[in-house]
């Protein structure tokens, strides 16, 4: 694991605009550059944190991994270009500050200055644990988990939710499997009456072993409606969640008989289907 030193005031700018690389790791999910490494250290795969040395927001700011490692060159001590894709960016100011990295990950001294170095494989537990503390509530979303909690080949999970998001395939979805969760028979417009009507997650089945670079999305076969309970739950295994149907067995294993609460739902799920299918 490599703490990368960045000075944001001294006008280095790996990045080519901070703003922008955030921008592009919040819409993408990823975020390449070169970043000047040291060659034995930094092999392709090895973990990063981006350790901001400004003297506004000094403190942990992103997370990555390096996807090319650089050329030994024995002569040049500071290291070499190799490229970094961070997954994890945030915007300057939302630091995980100095004196809390200090009091909870112990053992590095996060006042010295330097490029790059590095640091302790434990201190990843406590900088994702930090990570997720301070993080704002948009961040807190299970479907985010904190940075390096996946393995590098599920570099893919943010592009994955995107997916979940997408209005059109989630139409096509909700046509099909109606509006009620896939799990509990959950629907909130049963429950909460007209505001609730169309009110469901969509969430996206297939593992990240699954998603070659041919993959293409099939709404109905990879795509569930779950009730943002059962959804959590869902995530709540990583890197690949639970299925509908693991969570089904672990819902009647924890005392809820299947059966007598989903026969009814998945005759509404049909009947929402049937009115989506009309809407549209
Ligand atoms: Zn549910
Ligand atoms: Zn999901």
């Amino acid at each position: 694991m490599i703490l990368l030193g960045w000075n944001p005031d001294r006008g280095d700018d790996p990045f080519g605009g901070y703003r922008r690389a955030v921008d592009e790791v919040t819409g993408a999910g990823l975020f390449r550059c070169r970043w000047i490494l040291p060659p034995r250290q930094a092999t392709a795969g090895t973990e990063v944190w981006l350790f901001s040395q400004g003297g506004r927001d000094r403190g942990v700011l992103g997370h990555g991994r390096v996807v090319l490692s650089p050329e030994p060159q024995p002569a040049d001590r500071d290291g070499s270009p190799g490229i970094v894709e961070f997954d994890a960016l945030r915007p300057r100011g939302d630091s995980i500050p100095q004196d809390l990295l200090t009091l909870r990950v112990p053992g590095i001294a996060w006042g010295v200055n330097r490029s790059s170095r590095r640091i302790p494989a434990p201190a990843g537990p406590a900088l994702r644990t930090l990570w997720a503390e301070t993080s704002s509530l948009d961040e807190a979303d299970p479907l985010y988990p904190p940075p390096g909690t996946l393995p590098p080949g599920a570099l893919a999970q943010a592009r994955v939710n995107r997916y979940e998001r997408d209005p059109s395939a989630r139409r096509v979805c909700l046509a099909h499997h109606g509006t009620s969760c896939a799990v509990c028979g959950f629907s909130f417009e049963e429950a909460f009456g007209p505001p609730g009507r169309d009110f469901i997650h969509v969430h996206h089945v297939v593992p990240a072993a699954g998603l070659g670079p041919g993959y293409e999305l099939d709404p109905i076969a990879d795509l569930v409606p779950l009730c943002p309970n059962c959804h959590s739950m869902a995530h709540r295994r990583l890197p690949d969640p639970y299925s509908p149907a693991e969570l089904r067995t672990l819902r009647s294993a924890a005392g809820f008989l299947p059966g007598t609460t989903l026969s009814p739902e998945q005759l509404t799920a049909q009947a929402d289907a049937v009115r989506i299918l009309r809407a549209h």
